[in-house]
């Protein structure tokens, strides 16, 4: 009897083992949350109405009647 009583206690102990294993496998399957890249850097670009080139917001001259790539180009269109 005592037999039995150690038998099942160690299935038990192998089933509780083996469940454990195939959770913590699982758990590791789990995509780790990698954060993906963010466009935020991207620059919104603007064109020039003169000279019909492309160049980012930011380098842009700001004028009365649009954007313009230099200050020349800028008095041109608006004198
Ligand atoms: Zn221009």
């Amino acid at each position: 009897m005592k037999a039995l009583i150690v038998l099942l206690a160690v299935l038990a102990g192998v089933w509780l083992w083996r469940n454990g294993r195939q959770k913590s496998l699982v758990e590791r399957k789990r995509p780790d949350e990698r954060s993906t890249p963010q466009p935020d850097r991207l620059q919104q670009m603007v064109c020039c109405p003169v000279c019909g080139v492309h160049l980012p917001r930011s380098d842009a001259q700001v004028g009365r009647l649009g954007l313009y790539c230099s200050a020349a180009h800028r008095q041109q269109a608006e004198s």
